[in-house]
């Protein structure tokens, strides 16, 4: 049942077609570019080229792409990815809007500009931390839902003239499930009405126990609006990420995660990726979820391009041969006969996974006309 092109086992094995009609022809087999061949001639081939007879499973592709352990000694330390949520209205587009004007490379590249669904900034004092700016707990549950727990902190962000709201419960559930860490910003203290203490009475009954409560819960007063205290916000997240103590490898090929992607008129499809460890760079072949590409241009949020891109750093990749979802993990592969086998092989899935879900819509169908 399962047959194979000459033309597509060349490329399984990044041989040449011509090369593998040639070995057949050495084993008495007469094939064009688009004859269908048994297992037992492709494993023939196979081996005759040198290459060792690997049948994909997701297991194998899994393994491939995660690789082996990376040594204590390798790790460097990398900057921490955080995540903004809070109820709606409390500030928290404002807040990620404030804290991209902290960045203090602004004044030279031009500033972060560009929308790729994080940015980097950097502090005074060289340290960086990395802002998912797609704030809404849709898309944190999505990717944690995914496996891709990309989050390291989450700040809630909590309007001290408004307090805890429903949103907020549910961001705070959020946090606590996925086990992230989570730092208070107490928001809109510039108003008449703001009154911190409540909030903080009000994280009580939640469980969260802020520091001068006798707790381990950082909490910060700022205002978004005005810029007040957003340092003090900053130094809170170094701290609870010198806590978590988070390092990566930079010295090996990329992995990570999709945070956004879509296809753009004149680029192709284009994804943002966050980069977990490793450093991608122009030229990687890679596997996107079910997709597959080779990096043509690396693009950060200030527009400019890179190399490179190592842990931590989100960048926005083009090269890529289809469109993956955003949560959808990435990983550089050896070459590009790989990315096709990995490729296939999750198309397939997806295929599959399609038919075995059409009856139960064709079922809803039904009862719809019903
Ligand atoms: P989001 O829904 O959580 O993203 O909230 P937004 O950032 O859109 O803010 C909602 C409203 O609150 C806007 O009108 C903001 O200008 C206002 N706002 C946000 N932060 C502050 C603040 O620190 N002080 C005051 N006075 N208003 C704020
Ligand atoms: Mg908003």
């Amino acid at each position: 049942p399962e047959a194979i092109t000459v033309q597509e086992l060349a490329q399984r094995m990044a041989e040449k077609a011509p090369a593998v009609i040639k070995a057949l022809m050495g084993m008495g087999v007469m094939a064009t570019i688009n004859q269908t061949l048994d297992q037992d001639t492709a494993q023939l081939v196979v081996e005759e080229f040198g290459h060792k007879v690997k049948r994909v499973s997701e297991a194998d592709v899994e393994e491939g792409l995660i690789g082996d352990e990376d040594d204590a000694g390798d790790l460097r330390s990398r900057a921490p990815v955080v995540t903004v949520m809070g109820h709606v209205d409390h500030g928290k587009t404002s807040l990620l809007d404030a804290l991209r004007k902290t960045d203090v490379v602004a004044g030279e590249a031009g500033g972060i500009t560009q929308h790729i669904g994080a940015y980097q900034v950097q502090l005074g004092d060289g340290n960086k931390i990395t802002f998912l700016d797609t704030p809404g707990h849709e898309a944190f549950t999505q990717m944690r839902q995914r496996g891709a727990g990309v989050t390291d902190i989450v700040v809630l962000v909590v309007a001290a003239d408004d307090g805890i709201m429903p949103q907020t419960v549910e961001a705070i559930n959020h946090a606590k499930a996925a086990e992230v860490p989570i730092i208070v910003a107490i928001n809109k203290i510039d108003k008449p009405g703001a009154d911190p203490t409540r909030v903080r009475n009000e994280l009580l009954q939640h469980e969260l126990v802020v520091e001068a409560m006798g707790g381990d819960i950082q909490d910060v007063e700022v205002s978004a609006l005005q810029g007040t205290n957003l340092d003090k916000l900053e130094e809170a997240i170094l701290l609870q990420s010198e806590l978590l103590e988070l390092k990566a490898n930079p010295d090996r090929n990329a992995d990570g995660v999709v945070i956004e992607a879509k296809l753009e008129r004149g680029r192709g499809p284009v994804a943002s990726l966050l980069v977990r460890r490793g450093t991608l760079k122009v030229g990687d072949v890679f596997v996107a979820g079910a997709e597959w590409g080779r990096v043509r241009a690396l693009v950060d949020e200030r527009g400019q391009q890179l190399k490179s891109a190592g842990p931590a750093q989100p960048v926005e990749v083009l090269g890529l041969q289809g469109t993956p979802s955003a949560g959808d993990d990435f990983a550089v592969v050896e070459n590009e006969a790989r990315a096709r086998e990995i490729h296939e092989y999750r198309q397939e899935k997806l295929r599959s996974k399609r038919t075995t879900a059409a009856p139960a819509s064709l079922e809803s169908m039904f009862s719809a006309i019903r």
